[in-house]
Formats: C-alpha cells, sequence, structure tokens
C-alpha cells in the first residue's frame, strides 16, 4: 500500500549484478526497465526534512512542512499511524479510546481539526466524579464552579480559589525569561509538599488536588516537582480549559492528517536505527520490521519525534551529547495501563442510569480513571445497545504492576479488576462479559522529578538542534500531546529559518 522510499542496501548490490547479466544475455528490454526502477528509487531518495515517527508529533511536523513548501517522508517503526492516538473498535461498533482521550484547549492540534474539517465535540470539562473515602462525589453540573459549591464549605471554597489564583500567577510568570529564583526554587520540592505545606487547604482539598491532577502526570504527586505540577494545574484552573474528542474515535484525526500528508510519504514497520550527520545533510539508516533489510533515506535534516529515553536505540554519528544523555537519565515518567470493559448495558444504573452520567470517574483505585467509550459517557441515556464499554485509564503504581510482561499474568489483572468493581459498586462485577487489555512501556508519559521541570536547562537542550537534528515529541515539552503538537511548530519554525 505504502511506497518505500528507502533504498534497501543489499538490494543495489543485487541490482548491479542482475544489471551485468542482462547486459550479458542483452535482454534489453528488461534492462530498460530496471534501469527505471533504480532511476526512480534515486530519483525519491533526498527529501528536505526525514521525520521519525508517525505519532501526532511526526504527523504534525510534516503537516506544517507541506504547508511551508518544504518535502518530507516519514518513517515509523510500527505497522500503526498514530503512535499513543489509538481507537479500539468491538463487534457492534462500541469503541473506547486506546491512547490519548482528550485534546485540551490551547493544544494546537484542535486548529489542524478544523482545517481538515474533522468533526470533534466536547468531552469533558477538566473536573471529573471523584471518590474519597469511599464516597462518590458526581459531576453532573454544568460548570467546576457548581460542582466545588456541592461539595465544599464557603471557607473551604474562599481557600481554594485563594489557592488557585496563586498557582495561576506562578503559572503566568513560569512564561518569562530568564526564570526568577521563586519559580526555580519550585524545582525543588515536590509537588506533593508544597501544596500540604504552604496552599493552608483542608485535608480532602488537598485529596481534590491529588486526586484530580494525578492521572494527568500519571505517578504520585510526591514524584513531580512542585513546579511541574504548578504546570500541570492550569487545566484545571479558573473553570477550566475543557476538551475535545474526535467524533468516531481520536484515530481519525490520525488517519486523516495521514491522508493529507500523503501515505506515499510514510513508511511503516521500519525501525531507524542510525542517523549519521554529514556536512551537507544526514544518513538516515533502519531496518525493515518484516524482511530485516538495512534500508537508508537522506534528508537536508532530521526530526526524531519518539519519547526522549526511545533516542538512546539509535547510534547517532556523531553522538547524542553526554549532556542530553544526562538529561534523558534525569527525566522522570508517568504510567498508563488501558483496560476496556465489555458490560451489560444495565451496568449503567451504577453511574448514572437514566440521569446524567458521572462518567468519568476517579477511582483512587486499581480501576483508575473509569471513562464511557462514545456510547456510555452523558449521552448513555439515549444508547439502546445490550452491551457498553468501559474505558479504564489506569495510571501510577497500578499502571507500572500491570505493565510488567515478566511478572504480571493479564488473568491475575483481570480478577484484580473484577474484585476492585464489586467492591466499589456492589453487583457490577456480574455484569462484566469481557475485558481487553493493552499494555505500554512504563514510561508513557514524561514527568518531571524534584530538581527538574519542563522549563529548565537540560530540558532547553531538546529544545536545540544538534547539528542537522531537530528534537520533537511530546517528551521535548510537555506531558501530554499538546507537547507534540507545540515541538512540531518548534521544529518546522526552526527548520523553515535555517532553509531560506
Ligand atoms: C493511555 C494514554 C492516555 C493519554 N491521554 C491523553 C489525553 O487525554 N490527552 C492528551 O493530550 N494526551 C494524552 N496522552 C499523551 C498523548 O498520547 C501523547 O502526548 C501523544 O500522543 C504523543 O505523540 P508523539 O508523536 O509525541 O509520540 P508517539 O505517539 O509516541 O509517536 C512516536 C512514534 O515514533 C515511533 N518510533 C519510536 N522509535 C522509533 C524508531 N526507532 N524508528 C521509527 N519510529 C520510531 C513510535 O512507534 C511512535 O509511533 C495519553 C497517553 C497515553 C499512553
Amino acid at each position: 500500500m505504502f511506497t518505500l522510499k528507502f533504498i534497501k542496501a543489499p538490494l543495489s548490490a543485487v541490482q548491479t549484478l542482475l544489471l551485468g547479466l542482462l547486459f550479458f544475455f542483452n535482454l534489453s528490454q528488461t534492462h530498460a526497465a530496471l534501469t527505471k526502477v533504480v532511476a526512480k528509487e534515486k530519483a525519491l531518495r533526498q527529501v528536505d526534512v526525514v521525520i521519525v515517527g508517525a505519532g501526532l508529533a511526526g504527523l504534525s511536523t510534516a503537516y506544517r512542512l507541506k504547508k511551508a513548501g518544504l518535502s518530507y517522508h516519514i518513517v515509523e517503526l510500527s505497522a500503526h499511524i498514530g503512535g499513543r492516538i489509538r481507537t479500539a473498535t468491538y463487534p457492534g461498533g462500541l469503541q473506547g479510546e486506546v491512547g490519548l482521550e482528550e485534546f485540551w484547549r490551547g493544544n494546537p492540534t484542535l486548529e489542524i481539526m478544523d482545517e481538515l474539517k474533522i468533526p470533534k465535540e466536547p468531552s469533558a470539562t477538566s473536573f471529573s466524579s471523584f471518590i474519597y473515602k469511599g464516597q462518590l462525589h458526581p459531576f453532573t453540573q454544568a460548570t467546576n464552579g457548581q460542582f466545588m459549591e456541592a461539595i465544599f464549605t464557603k471557607e473551604d471554597l474562599n481557600k481554594y480559589n485563594t489557592w488557585d489564583k496563586s498557582v495561576a500567577r506562578i503559572y503566568q510568570a513560569s512564561k518569562v525569561r530568564p526564570l526568577t529564583t521563586e519559580i526555580l526554587g519550585l524545582q525543588a520540592i515536590s509537588f506533593a509538599d508544597w501544596v500540604k505545606n504552604s496552599s493552608g487547604l483542608s485535608p480532602m482539598l488537598q485529596e481534590f488536588i491529588r486526586l484530580e491532577s494525578e492521572p494527568e502526570y500519571a505517578t504520585s504527586w510526591e514524584n513531580i516537582s512542585a513546579l511541574d505540577g504548578i504546570l500541570e494545574w492550569h487545566i484545571f484552573a479558573g473553570e477550566g480549559s475543557g476538551s475535545f474528542h474526535v467524533i468516531g474515535g481520536n484515530q481519525k484525526l490520525a488517519l486523516k492528517m495521514a491522508e493529507h500528508i500523503g501515505h506515499k510519504n510514510i513508511t511503516l514497520n521500519t525501525k531507524v536505527t542510525r542517523i549519521v550527520s554529514e556536512n551537507d545533510g544526514v544518513l538516515v539508516e533502519g531496518v525493515d520490521q518484516g524482511d530485516y533489510h538495512t534500508e537508508s533515506l537522506r534528508g537536508k535534516y532530521v526530526v526524531t519525534t519518539m519519547p526522549l529515553f526511545r533516542l538512546l536505540e539509535i547510534q547517532f554519528i556523531p553522538s547524542l551529547t553526554e549532556d542530553r544523555k544526562q538529561a534523558i537519565a534525569s527525566q522522570g515518567w508517568g504510567s498508563y495501563f488501558t483496560a476496556h470493559v465489555v458490560m451489560d448495558s444495565k451496568a449503567a444504573q451504577f453511574w448514572g442510569g437514566d440521569k446524567l452520567s458521572s462518567l468519568p470517574v476517579l477511582t483512587d483505585s486499581a480501576l483508575g480513571v473509569v471513562y464511557g467509550s462514545v456510547d456510555t459517557d452523558r449521552k448513555a441515556k439515549n444508547s439502546k445497545k445490550k452491551t457498553l464499554l468501559l474505558n479504564l485509564l489506569i495510571c501510577g503504581s497500578s499502571a507500572e504492576k500491570f505493565n510488567m510482561r515478566a511478572t504480571t499474568a493479564m488473568d491475575s489483572v483481570r480478577q484484580e479488576l473484577t474484585e476492585a468493581f464489586e467492591k466499589q459498586w456492589p453487583g457490577s462485577a456480574a455484569m462484566i462479559k469481557k475485558f481487553e487489555f493493552y499494555q505500554y512501556h512504563p514510561r508513557a508519559i514524561a514527568s518531571w522529578p524534584v530538581g527538574r521541570s519542563r522549563l529548565d536547562e537540560q530540558s532547553d537542550l531538546f529544545r536545540k538542534p544538534q547539528g542537522r537534528v531537530f528534537f520533537a515529541g511530546d517528551f521535548t515539552e510537555s506531558t501530554h500531546s499538546d507537547g507534540a503538537a507545540i515541538s512540531a511548530v518548534r521544529v518546522v519554525q526552526g527548520i523553515v529559518e535555517k532553509s531560506r
């Protein structure tokens, strides 16, 4: 289906031999045809930019290079277009997101959706229903403010609003360069300690902040610096950012972008293994994961888009600088594990039934964040289907455990989740028909531990190119897809400037 633009190294030797044989046997017609193929491959061999990875960052980079009139070719390790954007479909048409759930306002991808006329719908306000000390606090109100008024006292709310405003002030101050000593000081303590020691908030409000924000960075709030927690909090600040979901599944976005970019400009199933920088360009070599042929492509520049720790799988010539390797080693991570649960549709009674659904629910248990599929969210009341799909976004330590292929059997994950359902919603376990599990590498998203932040000098190293190698991908900017999209804007700006 996809035009292979790479030159397969072993093939060129075979081609030379064949041409010799053809000359010998005077098979002029076949000879002419083969020469044409070789000539065509040679003409395709050079592009302006080679992009490593067909996730959101790679697709967005290609999208923007096309706008800028530069040529590009994407090389993707897997058979899948979209990276961590993945939508699963089950018999009967039920759909659940395996990866990216929602695009928060401010994400440049939303503009691409509009430009490509990809229909989207608002998916959630930033706060969600949560379970505190076993009790569900359902978010069925219209706004964050009304939700909080239903739960907290006036006095608590006043204190919260003061705290929230101070966070918003720090967020604005973090955009000014150079960073002040106040901002840099927030790298030195954990988000948890900062909230506990300086917010003056009640224990329940502190827990509320932890419960609402932890699924975003997918690790304990003890593990990230206060500055990083504050930067994460911006989607919750004030009335919250609001987010969007692609109607019919986020995967549609990736496929539409690939169509626009041109499938012929994407090579799948090829792992980039070597990036050789030369005076006038870059040689990118990869291994076809089907036939293990080495393939190569030349660009004026290369853009890597995979999570930063995966750069270590590539041989760079010259090597990746030591300070960059050190920056990768000291970056933190958040873990996700996705479980889809097909249930009898009567199970909807547990999170809203005919009334407005309380999904998504932050459970603070192994169940993680319980999302509905498109059919079981706030529109569930109209659904006539016999089954429904829940999407469990399992985070942090539970996700780390479930992702351990060497020690965790999926049978025991099924048992643990079934028991967690029964404990939370007695009677719900009997309504489970089937689980499907999706494991991720423990480093599913980036985070920044105490001592570091996404704004520090080590993070800056990846926002600058190393010669002709540009670094993009969510890990270079933030924890989420906004980072992937912003990084694409940055690298294309840099390449366009250099190309002038
Ligand atoms: C379960 C889950 C839920 C999430 N929910 C949200 C959410 O609700 N909102 C949000 O904004 N973000 C969310 N995220 C994060 C979001 O999915 C990512 O930020 C975004 O998709 C990252 O895109 P990317 O292009 O930077 O990286 P990726 O999507 O990881 O793309 C990198 C690509 O590079 C390829 N690759 C790696 N190594 C090589 C190699 N050597 N050669 C060639 N190709 C290579 C990979 O196969 C991959 O396709 C979620 C992530 C997960 C895992």
